[in-house]
């Protein structure tokens, strides 16, 4: 049996150096020691050390990680511990005191004798890296530098060379007394360019990139952040004279490129004194983040005004769970409608976040935070199961009870299994009681996510499929167009990206001869259409010329809640007329 000897542990848990050692058999931990160094790292006492872990491993350590980085944090360190993964070199940040730092951990095997052989995993506060690595490498010897420091494709310094050096280049440049400028440089559309070309051209791509930078900023520091992200930390003239020299940057890459590329775009923060060179980062990415999809433009330098928003995604990451369990997360029903009898067919649930502070924030504002802050699948949970939760009342009112169409990420397949889920939300509401059935839940996912779906999530779909759930695939047209959406899945209906029906008349009409020849392909092979975006008369005629079904969009319904379509059937307005039940079984047998 691997166990770690009374010995050992008295040699170990002496250590200043922050460390754990865990031994594992046969998929079972056996046992687990801490060094002083951990406890005193971690702020807990050894005396409370049983209340505070329970016998989970660093626990405690694990719910002040990042919420970034706690899910990628917690699968490297499983790999690690249960054997999966020999090597474990990480760097995350976690709350020490008030404030996040970046944390250093490394992980090796150690026999500890013959037949035992540990994980041990030592951590390093890279405010104090130097010092603490200079302790462990004399110890044992691991710790090779290059590889820590130097992105292999491009030979860039990495990330880790920019937190350990960047602010001794700032200094440096403060010094000499110029401004010390942090760009960061994010490469549009790489997975397209992945897709049309192949990853080699990709990873060329990436190279080039790290040339040209290498060049126009000879005395800078290039470093090749994650995936196509690039970081330069270097002086600055002007302003002026550095947008135009961005502006080159991205010409020459568009040219000298091997594909068609648009280039990159950069977000540039000027150094002030007293800011963290991560601080001076964040801002960089925030300046890059809000140019957007603005293709007009390839750099923006950061303003004060920024920060808001900022607060804001901090906003709703701490304040999310808040929000579920005080009512602020409404449902929002937008009807479509069958453009053959103009009546209203089902609905849309989109969610809405009614702060009593901040007023209504849209899904714009808060589904991208939760999905970068992993916490969306709680989100899209929490709408299911309030949909399932108002049909009682929707009943009550004698209001038709006609389908629900629900907004899933891709990511929410990652987190849950799905269909075990919604089964269990579906059994808890019983709505055999309102004389529906599974029928009338319709998932709705992007075509961009069915583009890049894993095998996990297609198994998901298609069980979700077998147990009698709707599919709809969502945006579709808005620029990932994956034809084989078709062939691969069995899905009930196409919704036409509004974008579209949007631009109708650019390009020689392009858009509604592709609309015209999708409705066409759809109902061949028995696919229903939908149209998002129906905003005038003009539109509408178009959609009926062009055989589509069924259309949403603010000429026919805004988005409100249930409180409010109760509010107005109370005056005697529905919203437009709705079908019957009759009405649907009518044409859905036509199909
Ligand atoms: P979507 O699923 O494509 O939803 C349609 C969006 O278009 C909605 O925006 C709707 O209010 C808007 N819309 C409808 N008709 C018109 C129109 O005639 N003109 C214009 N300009 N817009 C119209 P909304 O509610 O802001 O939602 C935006 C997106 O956020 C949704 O796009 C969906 O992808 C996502 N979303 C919303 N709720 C959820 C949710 O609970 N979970 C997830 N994962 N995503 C959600
Ligand atoms: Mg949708
Ligand atoms: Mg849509």
């Amino acid at each position: 049996m691997y166990k770690i000897s009374d010995e050992i542990r008295r040699i170990y848990e002496a250590l200043e150096i922050p460390l754990f050692m865990m031994t594992v058999d046969n998929g079972e931990v056996t046992s687990v020691l801490y060094s002083d160094g951990f406890l005193k790292f971690q702020g807990v006492s050894r005396e409370s050390l049983e209340s505070v872990y329970e016998g989970n491993i660093e626990g405690s350590l694990f719910e002040r990680v990042h919420p970034e980085e706690t899910a990628k944090l917690k699968r490297v360190t499983d790999d690690f511990l249960f054997g999966i993964e020999d090597e474990y070199d990480v760097i995350f940040r976690a709350k020490i005191g008030d404030e996040y730092r970046f944390i250093h951990a490394v992980g090796f095997r150690q026999n500890i004798y013959a037949e035992c052989k540990a994980s041990v995993i030592v951590y390093s506060d890279m405010k104090k890296h130097e010092e603490v690595v200079t302790q462990i490498t004399e110890r044992y010897r691991f710790f090779g530098d290059d590889d820590f420091y130097i992105d292999k494709l491009t030979d860039l310094p990495n990330i880790n060379y920019f937190h350990q050096f960047g602010m001794e280049k700032t200094k440096d440049i403060v010094a000499a007394g110029k401004t010390p400028v942090i760009m960061y440089y994010d490469v549009d559309s790489m997975q397209s360019y992945n897709n049309q070309y192949g990853l080699k051209a990709g990873d060329n791509l990436l190279i080039l990139i790290a040339n040209i930078l290498s060049e126009e900023f000879p005395e800078g520091m290039i470093v090749r952040g994650a995936d196509d992200h690039f970081i330069v930390l270097t002086a600055m003239e002007s302003k002026t004279a550095l947008g135009i020299q961005i502006c080159e940057i991205n010409n020459r890459i568009k040219t000298e490129a091997y594909g068609n590329t648009t280039g990159i775009h950069a977000g540039v923060c000027e150094y002030k004194e007293g800011y963290g060179i991560i601080d001076g980062l964040d801002r960089a990415k925030l300046a890059n983040k809000f140019l957007g999809e603005d293709l007009n433009t390839c750099f923006r330098f950061f303003e004060y005004t920024d920060i808001d928003e900022f607060i804001s995604e901090r906003y709703i990451v701490e304040n999310f769970r808040k929000a579920i369990r005080s009512g602020w997360i409404k449902i929002y029903y937008q009807c479509f409608l069958r453009l053959e009898t103009g009546n209203g067919a089902g609905f849309e649930a989109l969610s809405r976040w009614v702060d009593p502070d901040k007023g209504v924030l849209s899904p714009a504002q808060f589904i991208p935070v939760l999905e970068k802050y992993h916490l969306i699948h709680e989100m899209d949970l929490y709408m299911f199961e309030k949909v399932c939760s108002e049909i009682k009342p929707r009943y009550d009112a004698n209001l038709p009870i006609l389908p629900v169409s629900i907004n899933f990420s891709r990511q929410d397949f990652d987190h849950i299994d799905v269909p075990t889920q919604l089964n269990r939300i579906i059994e808890r509401y019983k709505i055999g009681r309102y004389n529906i059935d599974k029928s009338y839940f319709i998932i709705e996912i992007t075509e961009q996510d069915m583009a890049v779906g894993t095998e996990r999530f297609f198994d998901q779909l298609a069980r979700l499929r077998e147990s009698g759930f709707g599919l709809w695939i969502d945006d579709f047209g808005s620029g990932y167009s994956s034809l084989n959406v078709f062939s691969r899945f069995d899905v009930d209906l196409i919704k036409f990206d509004m974008d579209l029906l949007k631009n109708l008349d650019d390009h020689n009409g392009a858009n509604r001869e592709i609309i015209k020849a999708m409705v066409g392909v759809a109902k061949k092979l028995g696919v229903h259409t939908l149209c998002e975006g129906m905003e005038t008369e003009e539109q509408k005629q178009f959609l009926i010329e062009a055989g589509c079904e069924l259309a949403q969009g603010y000429l026919y319904h805004k988005p409100e809640p249930l409180d409010t379509i109760f509010y107005r059937l109370g005056l005697g307005i529905p919203i437009p007329s709705w079908e019957t039940e009759e009405e649907r079984k009518n044409f859905e047998d036509k199909w």
